[in-house]
């Protein structure tokens, strides 16, 4: 199918696959500008992209700290790290293209399917490959490709969208921690006193339909405090300050409240050390997947993946029959997908996993 604009041709075409001919060693742009998680999950497309053409440049752009996941990433020849503002200013437009247009892209793949991320790929130049989306701009791309997959599948439409590109099948998101990081977070969890086997807690996201019930919190970490497993670790953006000193504040054994004080390119040394994470359908959750810790995700108002990962996951979900609801709640805040997660289920479903007997009988 094709559809024409006056400014391109845009072609759709569901069997894409770039020739290897014209291209031993293309110039692989990846945009995806923000929102961890995503970033997370579109790394699963940078295994296939490099085996199928090892010796491509691949460079990815993101939007200032978000960036910092993917640094020291060997498959990752550059990082680009677009400011902030970038789409605000004409002028800071104009110098990114010129910076953009000067590497000489072959391929640019768009995979985020926003207006911004569009216009940031056609500044950049090269064929435009990009996710379809209702998003404007599709005019500004030369392929558009479904999100395709499987939806149960982790990451699906990123491993959908590198499979069509490359022809080869693409494995789970897979974030890489250097040496150097590793190291740097071992001598910070050393001056605070973090010992082997914490286990990482990742409470906070965006929507109040996605959090587990705030109450729980405590009472998990008791539980595992009492089967002997431990020290609790909470992580969280600067913004979840306040509810992390709540869940501090409530717990009645040691919880070690680190909100705040990771930076991005942190956050997989740190989650690479955790012997298991627990989280919410949040980016922190899918770091711990990426990073091959045990982890387990809470799901309730979100469609779960339930397959797919290569590492120990155990995806928590009941689909009650409002679920998933995504963005339309309609339970009027008891949120009953979550309350339902009972801390004893969690507690219990990482014993399991990890396989710790319960504690003793009082
Ligand atoms: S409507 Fe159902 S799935 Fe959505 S938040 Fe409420 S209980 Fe959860």
């Amino acid at each position: 199918m094709r559809t024409s604009s006056p400014a391109s041709t845009v072609v759709s075409d569901p069997a894409l696959v770039l020739p290897a001919a014209d291209a031993d060693a293309p110039r692989i742009l990846i945009v995806r500008l923000s929102a961890l998680g995503d970033i997370v999950f579109a790394s699963s497309m940078l295994d296939a992209l490099r085996r199928r053409w090892p010796r491509a440049h691949i460079a990815w752009l993101a939007q200032g700290g978000f960036a910092g996941i993917l640094d020291g990433d060997p498959r990752v020849d550059e990082l680009i790290r677009a400011p902030a503002e970038v789409l605000q200013s004409p002028a800071a437009l104009w110098r990114l293209r010129r910076e953009l247009r000067a590497r000489r892209f072959d391929w640019t793949f768009e995979v985020q399917g926003l207006f911004k991320s569009r216009l940031v790929a056609w500044l950049a130049g090269g064929t435009r490959v990009g996710f379809r989306s209702k998003e404007p701009g599709a005019f500004l791309m030369r392929h558009l490709l479904d999100k395709g997959g499987d939806i149960a599948d982790i990451a699906s439409e990123y491993r959908y969208f590198a499979a069509r590109v490359s022809g080869l099948r693409a494995g789970p998101p897979h974030l890489v921690v250097g040496d150097a990081r590793r190291a740097a977070v071992a001598a910070r969890r050393a001056e605070l006193g973090i010992a082997d086997g914490f286990v990482a807690l990742c409470p906070f996201t965006t929507r109040p339909q996605k959090h587990w019930i705030e109450d729980h919190w405590p009472q998990l970490v008791q539980r595992l405090h009492d089967a002997g497993v431990g020290p609790c670790v909470l992580f969280g953006g600067p913004g979840d300050a306040e509810a992390a000193a709540r869940i501090a504040a409530a717990t009645p054994v040691p919880l070690i409240d680190l909100t705040g004080q990771t930076r991005f390119a942190e956050l997989p040394a740190w989650l690479a050390q955790a012997r298991l994470v627990i989280g919410v359908d949040t980016g922190l959750t899918h770091i711990g997947i990426a990073v091959r810790t045990p982890t387990i995700a809470l799901f309730g108002s979100t469609c779960p993946y339930t397959k797919g990962a290569e590492s120990p996951l155990l995806v928590m979900y009941d689909a009650l029959p409002c679920a998933p609801c995504r963005r339309r709640p309609t339970c009027e805040g008891r949120y009953d997908c979550m309350r339902g997660l009972t801390p004893q289920r969690v507690a219990t479903a990482a014993r399991q996993l990890l396989g710790v007997a319960p504690p003793a009988a009082p």
